[in-house]
């Protein structure tokens, strides 16, 4: 048997019903097997050909010999004292990527990965320091929710209710992997499309990408700064993507209705905190009738920065409610574990973020040279 067998999770429900579809065609099977096996991946579950028990064996054999059924190998799991509970999975050629399952209240959130690294270097995030290793691929995004799903039905968890693009990596740099898995998690295994949320740091071509597709999943854009001097302290990719150009995206994203969008502000004590900054930060969100979510910045070791006072992420909170704008403070989770927004590096991957890096002082972090990744 060959490695190169496509996966059949990483296929679009299109794609699977044409592979499918041609591959019992020149067996001289009937048109039903397609949708059974289909039927097997989506609400079936299962984790190999073999289980398709209501293929016939001869048929179990020859699908096993054209496409292969693969997800990564869970590498650890760790469970925080909130209940958050982070999964690293193991990819092949030794790259590793964390995917984490949050349960606030009556939801399940799974926050997943889109690359196992990231090129984007944001001062403040954890990713972002440890430098670029690859892309995922559709099957490796989607396998993140196959099994995460698994295991917080196996472990009480319940069902997952929401999936975010929050994890490593950034998604809309990697639209070849990330807009077939949103198609897969949609159409596939019926998650809503408003249940989806995918975040950018502002990759102004990937929003306009998404405000083409016809389904209405949620963006959210990692805003940290209201003006664009700031923000290029803090993003080196506002340099090349300014916030007026993302502004004038994000209007012709919610155009049409039905859409919505979500800026996130990591709050960072003495950096974007000015309550100066809270007119406009206001201004910005009525534009797009974007929900602001304040998050107090959870430390990471590359920089000697702090969260805002418990006071100040209030005083912002009330300040933006008081200018007509819905927004909440995001809770630290997991942060016990590593698991917290901006936290996760995957410490086990090899040969990367190496000691000179974090003791190269709080200068912008550059990517590893090595494979770059598009935008
Ligand atoms: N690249 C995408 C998705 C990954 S980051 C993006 O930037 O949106 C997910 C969220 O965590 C983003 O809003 C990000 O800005 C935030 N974040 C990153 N580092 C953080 C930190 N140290 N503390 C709190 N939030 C952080």
């Amino acid at each position: 048997m060959t490695t190169d067998r496509p996966n059949l999770l990483g296929l679009t429900p299109e794609e699977l019903s044409d592979a499918l579809g041609v591959h019992f065609r020149e067996r001289g099977e009937p048109a039903f097997r397609s949708r059974q096996v289909a039927r097997w991946l989506y609400e079936g579950d299962v984790r190999s050909v073999g289980d398709m028990t209501d293929l016939p064996l001869s048929e179990r054999k020859a699908l096993s010999g054209a496409f292969r059924v693969e997800e990564p190998e869970i590498d650890t799991v760790s469970i925080s004292r909130d209940g958050t509970a982070k999964h690293l999975w193991k990819l092949s050629g030794g790259e590793v990527v964390e995917s984490v399952l949050i349960p606030t209240g009556r939801r399940l959130t799974l926050c997943i990965s889109s690359q196992a690294g990231c090129a984007l270097a944001c001062r403040f995030c954890a990713t972002g320091w440890s430098g670029f290793g690859r892309q995922l691929s559709p099957a490796e995004i989607v396998t993140q929710y196959r099994a995460s799903a698994r295991w917080a039905l196996e472990n009480g968890l319940g069902a997952v209710s929401n999936v975010v693009f929050m994890g490593m990596g950034e998604p809309l740099a990697n639209r070849k992997a990330v807009f077939p898995a949103l198609t897969i998690l949609n159409r596939g295994y019926g998650l809503g499309a408003r249940r989806i949320t995918v975040s950018t740091v502002g990759v102004l071509p990937g929003i306009k990408a998404l405000a083409e597709r016809r389904e209405q999943f949620r963006l959210a854009l990692s805003l940290h700064a209201p003006t664009s001097e700031l923000r290029r302290e803090l993003i080196p990719l506002e340099k090349r993507y300014p916030l007026d150009q993302l502004m004038t995206a994000l209007e012709e994203f919610i155009r049409g209705g039905g859409r919505r969008v979500t800026f996130e502000y990591t709050m960072i004590r003495g950096v974007n905190d000015d309550l100066a900054l809270l007119p406009r930060l206001a201004d910005l969100a009525t534009r797009v009738r974007a929900f602001v979510n304040l998050i107090p910045l959870n430390p990471i070791p590359y920089v000697d920065w702090k969260p805002s006072p418990r006071g100040r992420v209030r005083a912002f909170e009330a300040g933006l409610e008081a200018a007509g704008v819905a927004a909440a403070v995001r809770e630290p989770r997991g942060r016990d574990i590593e698991a917290a927004c901006g936290q996760l590096r995957a410490a086990r991957r090899p040969d990367r973020a190496g000691p000179e890096r974090r003791l190269r002082g709080v200068s912008a972090p550059h990517s590893r040279s090595g494979p770059s990744a598009p935008l």
